[in-house]
C-alpha cells in the first residue's frame, strides 16, 4: 500500500541526501568512504554560543515562543542586516524558522497560485524545484551558455518573464558553482524587473560571510532599493555561524509577505525553538572573529581543491568565488571505459563510479540541472579533501 499523496509521491530525495546515504551504505557493508556530499562546515559551534543556549534553557525561555520570532532574534536580526547590510526593516517585516529552506518554503507556500512560474537559476541549490513543484507552481530553469561563467543575464532574465512569474530565486554566493556577482551586474538585474510588478524576488544570502579574493558582499534589496518592497532577504547561521544543527534561518521583507508566511508557519511548526533562537541572537550579536576563521579556511580549501584539480587531467574547476562547493566539469570522461568495461555515459556514472573507485561520494550535476558536473563539498578537514582528491585523480587516471 503507498501511503503517499500524488502530490508527494514523486519527490525524490534530495541529491546530497541520497549521496550520503549512499556513503552511510558503502560505510556500513565496511569501505571506506569520504563523503563530500553534505554542504556542511566541518567546524563545531563556537562555545559562546552554545552557553547562550545553556542560559536560555536556565533562565526558563522553554515555553512555546511568539510565532514569527522571539523578540531578542527579532532584535538580533534587524541590527544584523542594518550593520552587515545596510537594510532597514521595521519589527514585523522579520520572520524567523527552522532554517533558511522553512523560510523558502513559507515564503513559496504563501504566495504562489496553481500554475505561477518560478525563474531558478541552474545550477540552483537542489531543494528550490523540489519545494516549487510540491507548492504546485511551475519551475523555469534558466540555463546558461557554456563559458558564461554560470551567471544569468539580464536579455536573459528579460525574456524568461512572463504574466506568470512570481518569483525570481537568485542565490549568491550560489550553491552549486561558487558565483558571485558584481554589484554591476546585479543592478542590471534589477533594472529588468523594475517593470515587472508581479515579480518577487527571493534572495538567498545564507552564504554572505563566505566569500573570497577579498570580495565584499552586498544584499540584492540594498543594491537594488526600488525593489525592496519586493524582495525578500533570506539568511541563517548554519553556514556561516557552523550551526546546521540548530535549524534557525531566517526572512526579512514587506510586511504583507511576512505577515502571510507567519500565516503558514503558525499552521505547520509554530515559533522556532526558543532555545536555538537565543543562541542565534548570541551568534549574530556576538563577536564575528569565528565567521572570518571559518572564512579564511574555506579559502584555503578552495585554493587546495582549485590548484589540485587543475593538476587531473580530463577535470575542470572554475575557482569558486564563495560558499563551500567545486561544481567539478568531467565532459572528457564520458564516454571513457571503466576497468570492468562499462560505459561512463553521463555525470551520475561518474557518481557511481567514483564513489566505488575513489571511495568519494559527491552529487552528479544533474542533481542540479547541470551535466555533466560533479559537486563536492569543500566544507571537509584539509587531510579528508586531500585523500579525497588523491583518490580521484588515480581513479580519472585508471579510465580507458
Ligand atoms: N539556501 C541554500 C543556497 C543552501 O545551500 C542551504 C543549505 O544547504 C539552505 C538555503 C538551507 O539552509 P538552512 O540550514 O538554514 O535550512
Amino acid at each position: 500500500m503507498s501511503f503517499a499523496s500524488s502530490r508527494i509521491a514523486w519527490v525524490k530525495p534530495s541529491a546530497s541526501a541520497w549521496v550520503s546515504q549512499a556513503a552511510k551504505e558503502a560505510k556500513a557493508r565496511g569501505e571506506d568512504v569520504i563523503d563530500l556530499g553534505l554542504g556542511e562546515p566541518d567546524f563545531d559551534t563556537p562555545n559562546h554560543i552554545k552557553e547562550a543556549a545553556h542560559q536560555a534553557a536556565l533562565r526558563g525561555e522553554t515555553k512555546y515562543p511568539p510565532t514569527s520570532c522571539t523578540l531578542e532574534m527579532r532584535q538580533a536580526v534587524l541590527d544584523k542586516l542594518k550593520r552587515e547590510n545596510n537594510l532597514d526593516y521595521a519589527l514585523d517585516e522579520v520572520i524567523v524558522s527552522n532554517g533558511a529552506k522553512q523560510v523558502l518554503f513559507n515564503a513559496l507556500m504563501a504566495t504562489l497560485e496553481p500554475g505561477d512560474e518560478v525563474l531558478l537559476c541552474a545550477p540552483y541549490f537542489g531543494q528550490y524545484k523540489d519545494i516549487v513543484l510540491i507548492l504546485g507552481g511551475v519551475p523555469v530553469l534558466l540555463e546558461y551558455p557554456a563559458g558564461a561563467g554560470f551567471r544569468l543575464k539580464p536579455e536573459q532574465l528579460s525574456e524568461a518573464i512572463t504574466p506568470k512569474t512570481r518569483w525570481l530565486l537568485l542565490n549568491q554566493p550560489s550553491n552549486t558553482s561558487g558565483t558571485v556577482y558584481s554589484d554591476a551586474e546585479i543592478v542590471s538585474l534589477g533594472a529588468v524587473l523594475a517593470d515587472h510588478q508581479r515579480v518577487l524576488v527571493l534572495s538567498d544570502e545564507i552564504y554572505e560571510h563566505i566569500l573570497f579574493d577579498g570580495r565584499i558582499f552586498r544584499s540584492f534589496a540594498a543594491l537594488c532599493p526600488h525593489l525592496k518592497d519586493r524582495t525578500l532577504t533570506v539568511n541563517g547561521v548554519s553556514k556561516s555561524y557552523a550551526m546546521t544543527g540548530w535549524r534557525i534561518g531566517y526572512g526579512a521583507g514587506p510586511i504583507g509577505l511576512i505577515a502571510a508566511m507567519t500565516k503558514v508557519q503558525s499552521q505547520v511548526s509554530s515559533g522556532a525553538c526558543s532555545i536555538a533562537q537565543a543562541a542565534a541572537a548570541a551568534a549574530l550579536n556576538g563577536p564575528q572573529n569565528d565567521v572570518r576563521r571559518f572564512r579564511a579556511a574555506f579559502e584555503r580549501l578552495r585554493d587546495l581543491v582549485v590548484a589540485r584539480i587543475e593538476d587531473i587531467p580530463g577535470l575542470t574547476l572554475d575557482p569558486p568565488g564563495g560558499a563551500f562547493y567545486g561544481l567539478i566539469g568531467c565532459e572528457a570522461l564520458i564516454g571513457t571505459t571503466t576497468h570492468d568495461g562499462a560505459t561512463v555515459a553521463s555525470d551520475a556514472d561518474v557518481t557511481t563510479y567514483r564513489l566505488k573507485a575513489a571511495g568519494v561520494a559527491a552529487a552528479p550535476g544533474s542533481a542540479y540541472n547541470l551535466s555533466p558536473f560533479f559537486r563536492i563539498s569543500t566544507a571537509a578537514s584539509e587531510e579528508e579533501l586531500i585523500k579525497a582528491l588523491d583518490g580521484i585523480a588515480k581513479a580519472v587516471a585508471d579510465l580507458k
